[in-house]
């Protein structure tokens, strides 16, 4: 069963397709679907709810089942902020830079025990009959003093990993620990159930 990912952010489809294919889901990106998806605008309260509203987008668009991710960095310092608004946190067109920037900022003169922080991304599957599936994942660490790398994508160089940042580390050791990496594992477990209840030859 084919799978769309209901992105048009490129780094995101990256991971998303590099975690998934592994796992055995057939997904494609919508160009390879041959179709431009709509902008979705994300007007829920939660990760769960955003990315139902992208998922069901792209559902009702294609007529596949779609699979969407919304994710965000919450820092405990500034009360989970940016949270869901992480990717406009610096206003809708900055630069991954200057949201980086603005985070470190905001941070000047929070303590290295306060800056915990940890991101979290919910999966949702949308199904053509109405049907959906969610998981959520998170993952764990702190906001550097100074950007370090420049792997991964967004926060990846301020966040640090038991004291490493994701902008230093592999594509490999981000998924084994990533909250992206923790849902779609979810995700995967719960689309087994699913088909399988569901009796739905793959
Ligand atoms: P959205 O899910 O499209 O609302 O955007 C999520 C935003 O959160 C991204 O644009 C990034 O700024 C940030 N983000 C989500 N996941 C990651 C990640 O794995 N690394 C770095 N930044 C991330």
């Amino acid at each position: 069963m084919k799978f769309i990912i209901a992105t048009n952010n490129a780094k995101k489809l990256t991971e998303l397709k590099r975690i998934l294919i592994p796992l055995g889901i057939d997904a494609i990106s919508a160009k390879e679907a041959g179709i431009t998806l709509d902008d979705v605008e994300e007007t829920g309260t939660t990760f769960k709810e955003n990315s139902y509203l992208k998922a069901y987008s792209a559902c009702k668009k294609t007529g596949l089942p779609a699979i969407a991710d919304d994710s965000g960095i919450c820092v405990d310092a500034l009360d989970g902020r940016p949270g869901i608004y992480s990717a406009r946190f610096a206003g809708e067109d900055a630069s991954d830079e200057e949201k980086n920037n603005l985070l470190l900022k905001q941070l000047e003169d929070v303590g290295g025990d306060n800056r915990k922080a940890h991101y979290t991304a919910a999966i949702t599957c949308v199904f053509p009959n109405g049907d959906k599936l969610q998981a959520e994942g998170k993952c764990f660490g702190e906001i550097a003093r100074t950007p370090d790398g420049d792997g991964g994508f967004g926060y990846d160089p301020i966040f640090l990993y038991n004291g490493v940042s994701f902008g230093k580390v592999s594509a490999e050791e981000k998924d084994k620990v990533s909250h992206r990496g923790n849902a779609l594992r979810m995700m995967k477990e719960e689309l087994e159930k699913y088909l399988e209840e569901n009796n739905v030859n793959e």
